[in-house]
């Protein structure tokens, strides 16, 4: 294969049961795929978009998240129990993931364990989005002049089917 010319971005999780190429039925050259624990944004994540959209002129970024994420439930987790003993790499990860989800316990969400963490799912897929749209003065100017589009979607482990509930196009 010469060159790459992948349509879109994908900014997903790790875990095992949510890869971006078989969600999407594509194939090899198609996605440009970023994936770490909870598809957070550090970065790394930042450049890596930075790098495709510019050297690939690829248009559109999809945030990746999905239901019953580990990453998301290790924050809960952290909030409701603060642990001395969890590894400073991981802690990296739970911070980016926390300030999106602390909301939800200051708003007083008080529900059932599986709504929160619905919720918390969703919240922290707008915040990555939220970063990419507005963490980078390139991909800003990619947005604002050429067309960039970023969007957040949740991949449901049950259905597996996937909710685009975060796009500015279809507003
Ligand atoms: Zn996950």
């Amino acid at each position: 294969m010469d060159g790459q010319e992948p349509f879109a971005i994908v900014l997903g999780c790790s875990d095992s049961r949510v890869p971006a190429e078989i969600v999407f039925d594509q194939g090899l050259g198609d996605l440009f795929v970023i994936r770490v624990a909870g598809n957070v944004v550090a970065p790394s994540q930042i450049g890596s978009v930075e790098f495709a959209a510019e050297r690939f002129g690829t248009r559109l970024v999809v945030v990746l998240g999905h239901s019953m994420c580990g990453a998301i439930a290790a924050t809960l987790e952290e909030l409701e129990q603060p642990s001395e003993r969890r590894s400073p790499n991981l802690r990296a990860i739970v911070d980016r993931i926390r300030p999106a989800v602390e909301g939800l316990f200051e708003a007083g969400v008080r529900t059932d364990r599986e709504t929160l963490a619905h919720l918390a799912v969703r919240a922290n897929i707008r915040a990555s989005v939220d970063h990419l749209r507005h963490g980078s003065e390139i991909l800003e100017r990619l947005i604002e002049r050429d067309g960039l589009l970023v969007v957040g979607a949740e991949y449901s482990l049950e259905s597996g089917l996937v909710d685009f509930f975060d796009d500015p196009a279809r507003r």
